[in-house]
């Protein structure tokens, strides 16, 4: 497993609030969902694969592959 850093600088103020709607911190989980859904989009819309486990696809599949998005969010740990 390679580890790849990246460093990001924000352009606009950035909204990751909590389940009370307060944004009392950067919550990367938040961040990464984000990331993970406009990612989706793109790969979806080059007509790639992304798996939606919300209609009982997920990943793994059933030999074992996982979808274009998974390959690159599977694993990722926030920092
Ligand atoms: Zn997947």
């Amino acid at each position: 497993m390679q580890t790849l850093t990246i460093r990001l600088r924000t352009r606009t103020p950035l909204w990751t609030g909590g389940i009370d709607g307060s944004m009392d911190r950067i919550h990367e989980t938040g961040l990464l969902g984000s990331l993970r859904w406009w990612y989706e989009a793109i790969v979806r819309g080059l007509g790639g694969w992304a798996c939606d486990p919300t209609e009982g696809d997920r990943c793994p599949d059933r030999q074992g592959r996982y979808c274009d998005v998974c390959k690159v969010f599977a694993g990722m740990q926030s920092c």
